[in-house]
């Protein structure tokens, strides 16, 4: 860090980055400080680009017992931000906002409800930490895990970056289920699993795990036109406002050709 900015930023070193396609990919980075988090709350990274710290919210992907944090980034080739993130490897460094920021999932998950999750691609990443989080104290014999469905939408299946350890996830659980969907099968020779935006197979899911008004929540997550379309079709389900809870990751029609659908 040329500036001295460590009243606000951490320096943290990626220690392991996995490679999911062309513009996906996932990064675990080790810091110094206690860096507490619940589970749906994001960390700020960056990079000091002429002089100047760029920054971007990331969700986060660990569960807060790990040791390191990660996350799971898309390119977007013509943003700020990302095309500096997507070259480094392991043993380069980040500036990180020292605290974590964020009040999705904020109230846990009700033991007495089911829990419909709704991703676009890296919208997963709440999803992720929350699951590792109930598996740990699953392991421990702390807690049951509820009912929980996690639809995640893609375009491609090689978008899925978290699909093997959903699966193992879905083995442990009592009633924990991984459905991820594409939205161009065309393009996905050999894939065999649902078909659609994850809005589109969104009501299917929830009447067939029995999302309902009372008894059920709904967590949508990532692009803005699957949080607007998603909401509007669990509210014409009976759902009240407060049974759906959202993290859109940019402004609703300011998304860019690369969008995932
Ligand atoms: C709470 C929160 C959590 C987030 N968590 C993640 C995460 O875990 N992983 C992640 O990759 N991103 C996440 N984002 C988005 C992230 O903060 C950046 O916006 C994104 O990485 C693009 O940054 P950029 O500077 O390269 O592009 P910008 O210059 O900021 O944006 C360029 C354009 O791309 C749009 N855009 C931003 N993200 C996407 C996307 N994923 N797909 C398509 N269009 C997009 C922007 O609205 C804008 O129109 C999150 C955003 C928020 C608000």
């Amino acid at each position: 860090m040329p500036t001295d900015r460590s009243d606000k930023y951490e320096s943290v070193e990626i220690v392991e980055r996995n490679d999911f396609g062309p513009d996906l990919w996932s990064i675990r980075v080790s810091h110094g400080q206690p860096f507490d988090f619940r589970p749906g709350q994001y960390a700020t990274l960056g990079v000091e680009v002429d002089g100047k710290p760029l920054e971007r919210p990331y969700s986060i992907v660990s569960s807060p017992e790990e040791a390191e944090l990660e996350f799971f980034v898309e390119l977007i080739p013509d943003g700020a931000l990302t095309p500096y993130l997507y070259p480094l490897q392991v043993g380069d460094r980040l500036l990180m906002r020292k605290r974590p920021k964020g009040l999705f999932l904020k109230t846990g998950l009700a033991p007495d409800r089911t829990h419909l999750f709704l991703a676009t691609v890296t919208g997963i990443a709440p999803f992720a930490s929350i699951l590792r989080q109930l598996q740990r104290l699953q392991q421990r014999g702390e807690v049951v895990p509820p009912k929980i469905v996690l639809v995640q939408g893609a375009s491609f299946s090689h978008e899925f970056g978290y699909a093997q350890e959903m699966a193992q996830l879905s083995g442990e659980f009592p009633d924990f289920e991984y459905v991820p969907t594409v939205s161009r099968p065309w393009g996905d020779s050999g894939w065999e699993g649902e078909i659609g935006r994850a809005e589109d197979v969104l009501r299917k899911h929830a009447d067939r795990s029995g999302i309902r008004p009372g008894r059920g929540m709904v967590y949508l997550c990532g692009h803005p036109g699957m949080i607007s379309t998603g909401r509007a079709v669990m509210l014409r389900a009976g759902l009240r406002d407060e049974d759906i809870l959202e993290e859109q990751y940019w402004p609703e029609g300011k998304a860019p050709n690369s969008a995932s659908e």
